[in-house]
């Protein structure tokens, strides 16, 4: 028999209690009377894996914009990643990112610094704070463990609820609330619970590389930890990829990735033998003497899909989506985390702007995530477009235009600090994409003579004056 819950015009539910559901709540701290996470697993004992999030055993970096959002929904928390054992790691200082003409001079720049850190670790922390936050709060928080969320009440106008069902085999339960949130990540079946409410799926853009990852982790061996981390991603001509970088307890992790189907294997053996192939042989030196400490494992959905449910009459009053759930990105650029937490950094501050009820905000505050999702989806497409099989019969002469112009300002990045600089701040999050189109950027990139980077890795950092703005 199935239970009913009945909640109240300040009532919430977020569906997914993962890294974008855990912040939506702290969003709606003193916003709501009562916040309900419906979270399908339970937390691990110790920061451990959990199957929820399968991404979790990949390489996970917090950008600069990300860790800016996160401190102002929950202040403090990168000073306690680090304190936990993450990697502030100084963007290009320590990390030497190989381009497809060599490396890039390794500016001592102080302007951007990425986290690194295991995603348990990361989730682990997050948690630990958002629920100290709850439990200070007006807002009465409660995260119910094992149960799923399995449908939507309402209809085409209004969705007024969530069907839950526990793990355990309890019976299924209806919770009503003014606001459901769905932070489910990128396995929500929000689209399939429109059709059910009689609504269209929302509109879905998706650019898919074919991307494959594959991740272990290591100890370095006797002769030490490398200086810096290392990332040789793909490029045109070089479809495999790698990146070694620390994580908490003196371990690092090296992934690999590869496009179009070229996989990177999950049998130890293979997967150095891959890892000897990527586009220079800097990263197998590294990791040929270290001690590996887990499994190899895969990852295979890594294509950009965005759903648009910010468009008008898309969605229904009181429900909102964000993190994965909404728009997911290539791993590779490290911005999928960052765009949860803007997300939601974004309800919580049309809340606080607009004070308005639950359910007539929320399309507001959808409008407000896709605003601050755009960015990232315009870079991380923009930088898999040429990675399209048919790419070239698919673009416009303007889109060629642009794709030659940051390929030569990716090249200039590698030698000219104020380039650098400026493509930094937009990849951070940090600056919007218009910045790569500035006079002073565009003179830089299209009059200066185009030469190749450096020959080897650059052993020892080279400082430079603060190029002004703030990034
Ligand atoms: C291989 C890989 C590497 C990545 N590397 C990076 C990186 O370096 N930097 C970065 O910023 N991002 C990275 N990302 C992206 C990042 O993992 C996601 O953007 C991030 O996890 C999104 O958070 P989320 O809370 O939306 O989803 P998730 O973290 O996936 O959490 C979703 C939560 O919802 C729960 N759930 C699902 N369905 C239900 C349901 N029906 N009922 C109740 N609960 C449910 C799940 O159990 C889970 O707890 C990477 C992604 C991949 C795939």
């Amino acid at each position: 028999m199935e239970q009913q819950h009945t909640g109240g015009a300040r009532d919430a539910i977020v569906i997914g209690g993962g890294l974008a559901g855990m912040l939506a709540a702290t969003a709606l701290l003193g916003h709501a009377d009562t916040v309900t996470v419906i979270e399908r697993d339970r937390y691990p004992e110790h920061r451990g894996f959990r199957k929820g999030v399968p991404q979790s055993r990949h390489t996970h970096i917090l950008l600069t914009g990300g860790q800016r959002a996160l401190d102002a929904l929950l202040p403090g928390s990168c000073t306690a990643l680090v304190e936990a054992g993450a990697h502030r790691l100084d963007l290009p200082r320590d990390i030497l990112t190989r381009t497809p003409t060599g490396w890039p001079r390794r500016f001592d720049e102080g302007r951007h610094h990425t986290l690194s850190v295991s995603r348990p670790l990361l989730d682990a922390v997050v948690t630990e704070r958002a629920r100290a936050a709850f439990a200070d709060s007006t807002t009465h928080v409660e995260v119910r463990e094992a149960t799923e969320a399995v449908g939507l009440t309402g209809d085409a106008e209004r969705v007024t609820g969530v069907r839950i069902r526990p793990r355990d085999g309890g019976a299924p339960q209806t919770r009503t609330a003014a606001l459901v949130v769905d932070a489910s990540g990128r396995s929500s079946r929000a689209p399939r619970w429109y059709a059910e409410l009689g609504l269209d799926a929302p509109h879905e853009e998706t650019v898919d590389t074919g991307l494959g990852y594959a991740t272990r982790r290591y100890r370095p061996g006797p002769g030490g930890p490398p200086d810096t981390g290392v990332n040789i991603p793909n490029w045109p001509g070089s479809p495999r990829g790698g990146c070694y970088l620390p994580v908490e307890d003196g371990a690092w992790m090296l992934t690999l990735a590869g496009m179009h189907g070229d996989h990177p294997p999950t049998d130890p053996a293979e997967f150095l033998a891959y890892c000897a192939t990527v586009g220079d042989p800097y990263l197998h030196s590294l990791v040929a003497d270290a001690e590996p400490l887990t499994p190899v494992h895969g990852f295979q959905d890594t294509r950009n899909r965005r759903r648009r449910y910010e468009r008008p009459g898309a969605s229904p009053h009181g429900f909102l989506v964000l993190g994965d759930a909404h728009c997911t990105f290539n791993p590779v650029y490290g911005q999928g985390m960052s765009v949860a937490a803007l997300g939601a950094r974004a309800l919580r501050d049309t809340l606080e702007r607009t004070g308005g009820p639950l359910p007539d905000t929320a399309a507001t505050v959808q409008r407000e995530i896709a605003a601050v999702t755009d960015p990232a989806w315009i870079t991380a497409v923009g930088a898999d477009l040429p990675y399209l099989r048919d790419a070239d019969e698919k673009r416009s002469v303007g889109e060629r235009l642009t794709a030659w112009y940051l390929e030569r300002l990716a090249a200039r990045a590698a030698l000219d600090p104020v380039v650098g600089a400026a493509l930094r701040d937009v990849f951070c999050l940090t600056a919007p994409l218009p910045r790569l189109f500035g006079p002073r950027i565009a003179a830089r990139t299209v009059l200066r003579p185009r030469r190749p980077a450096l020959p080897a890795p650059p052993t020892v950092p080279e400082p430079v004056r603060a190029s002004g703005a703030r990034a």
